[in-house]
Formats: C-alpha cells, sequence, structure tokens
C-alpha cells in the first residue's frame, strides 16, 4: 500500500516558486515525489535544480500573476505540459507598507490583485480542471498572521490574507464534494525576502523574536511537512481549515 504522504504519480503547481517559501515547498513536494510546475514571473533556477536533484520533472512556466488574464491561463498551460496537475500551491504573494492614513490605492489593488483575486481565478481554473477530468485535487492557499490579527502599516496585504481564510472555506464548501480539498498554511514570521524591512529593523526583529516560542524565525524547509501532508492522501478528510506553522507565535 502506498503511504499516505506519499506523492509519486501527482503533479504540483506552485506558484512564486524562484525564492522564499515557495521554493521551500515546491522542493519539499518533490521530495515527496510529485513533479512540479513553478509558474512565476523570475527564472527559477535554484528550484528548478533542487527538484531535478530530488529525482523529479521540473517545468518553469513565466506569468505575472497581478494580471488576472494571465492567473486563468497557467493551469491550462501547466496541463499542456504537465498532462495534468493535482495539487494547486497558492504561494505568490506581495506585501506594502504605509501608514492606513497614508495607503494608496496602487498599494491596496496591487496586493489584493496578485494575493487573493488571481490565487481566485487560478484556484477556480484548477477547480474546473479536476471536475472536467472528475479526478481529486488539492489546494494549498498560503495565509498569514494575518488572517487572524490585525498587523499594522499592511492595510491591503491583512484584507487579503484575512480574505484567505474565508475564500479557503469557501472554496471547501463548493468543492469538496467533488474531492477537491482546499486548506490554507498560515506561515508565521519566516526570514524571506517578503521579512526583509522586519528583520533588519533592530527593534521590531527583537519582538518578533521575543514572542516566538520556539525562538527562532522558520525556515522555508520548516514549511514542508505541512505542505505534503495538505498536498496528500493523509488529509482527504481534511476540509476548508487554515494551518498555523509559527513556531507557537499564536499560542502567545
Ligand atoms: P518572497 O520571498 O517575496 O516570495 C514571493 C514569491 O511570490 C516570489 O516568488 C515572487 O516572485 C512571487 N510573486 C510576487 N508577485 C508576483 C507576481 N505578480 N507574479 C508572479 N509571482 C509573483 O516571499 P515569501 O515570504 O516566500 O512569501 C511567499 C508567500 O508566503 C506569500 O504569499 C506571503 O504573503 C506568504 N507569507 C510569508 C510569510 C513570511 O514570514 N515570509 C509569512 C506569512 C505569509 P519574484 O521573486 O519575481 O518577486
Amino acid at each position: 500500500m502506498k503511504h499516505p504522504f506519499d506523492l509519486s504519480g501527482k503533479t504540483a503547481l506552485v506558484t512564486g516558486a524562484n525564492t522564499g517559501l515557495g521554493q521551500g515547498m515546491a522542493v519539499a513536494l518533490a521530495k515527496a515525489g510529485a513533479d512540479i510546475v513553478l509558474v512565476g514571473r523570475s527564472a527559477p533556477t535554484e528550484t528548478l535544480a533542487a527538484i531535478k536533484a530530488a529525482g523529479q520533472k521540473a517545468y518553469d512556466i513565466r506569468a505575472d500573476l497581478i494580471e488576472t488574464a494571465a492567473a486563468k491561463t497557467a493551469l491550462a498551460e501547466a496541463v499542456e505540459i504537465a498532462g495534468q496537475v493535482d495539487v494547486l500551491v497558492n504561494n505568490a504573494g506581495i506585501i506594502r507598507r504605509n501608514d492606513a492614513v497614508d495607503f494608496s490605492e496602487d498599494d491596496w489593488d496591487a496586493v489584493m490583485d496578485v494575493n487573493l483575486k488571481n490565487l481566485f481565478f487560478l484556484s477556480q481554473a484548477f477547480a474546473n480542471h479536476c471536475i472536467g477530468r472528475k479526478a481529486p485535487g488539492k489546494i494549498v492557499n498560503i495565509a498569514s498572521m494575518l488572517s487572524f490579527q490585525g498587523g499594522i502599516r499592511v492595510a491591503s496585504y491583512t484584507a487579503s490574507k484575512s480574505g484567505v481564510m474565508g475564500l479557503t472555506r469557501l472554496m471547501a464548501n463548493e468543492w469538496a464534494h467533488h474531492g477537491i480539498n482546499a486548506n490554507a498554511i498560515a506561515p508565521g514570521y519566516f526570514a524571506t525576502n517578503n521579512t526583509a524591512a522586519l528583520q533588519a529593523d533592530e527593534d521590531r526583529n527583537a519582538a518578533i523574536l521575543g514572542r516566538i516560542p520556539a525562538g527562532h524565525w522558520g525556515k522555508p524547509e520548516e514549511l514542508g511537512g505541512a505542505v505534503v501532508f495538505l498536498a496528500s492522501a493523509a488529509s482527504n478528510y481534511v476540509h476548508g481549515i487554515t494551518l498555523p506553522v509559527d513556531g507557537g507565535w499564536l499560542a502567545r
């Protein structure tokens, strides 16, 4: 019998996997046996090499996911080159920082389009792909601590990530009966480009570290277990959850 966490024979599409958490999750999925389609706007050179080193196939599709049309067509392109997509990891995301009283419409729209609107339209295309071929599917959305908390100086990011948690529940409600599991992971504070400004700010860095029971910023590979779980048969009866992977941050 196949191990419930075994992903051999599966293809996972991961967005924004040239770096950071997306890279960590793509490599973890490959190590569990999946072939990987990388969808993003920058060359995922390192990630392609790591997936191939894990013995899996890796495909590279360039798409700017701020464009809804690109999100809608990325899935069809992935199916064309890989034959099928069984797992969708909606990881690509951006953040803009400013005081709420000065927050611009551009900073609002850009973040909402990448983090929420186009996450939805790529998921919609994936759900139609699964339903059309009567095959099960796994959606893993990347949420945030700011799906649970308010944050500060990141109005559109908080709105988008709170939206991701809600949309994950909606997708579960509408698609679970088709054999599609929609769930989310809420990473805590991980050391990536996204948090470079916080890591560089001595006071914020100390305050954040002081609140993490595990005592360190997360490393991208520390998301591996959660994404493999939610992408595999091990989570077949798990629907609509947002799983914190946060070194204990929310326990405080
Ligand atoms: P990151 O290192 O900045 O990576 C973000 C990824 O998204 C990059 O691959 C980036 O591509 C891609 N991306 C951004 N805009 C895109 C666009 N318009 N089209 C296509 N791809 C685009 O950040 P990260 O920390 O790994 O973040 C990954 C996800 O985790 C995001 O959704 C973020 O909100 C979430 N998250 C991060 C943390 C954390 O502590 N780091 C915590 C909670 C949630 P480029 O390299 O080309 O920009």
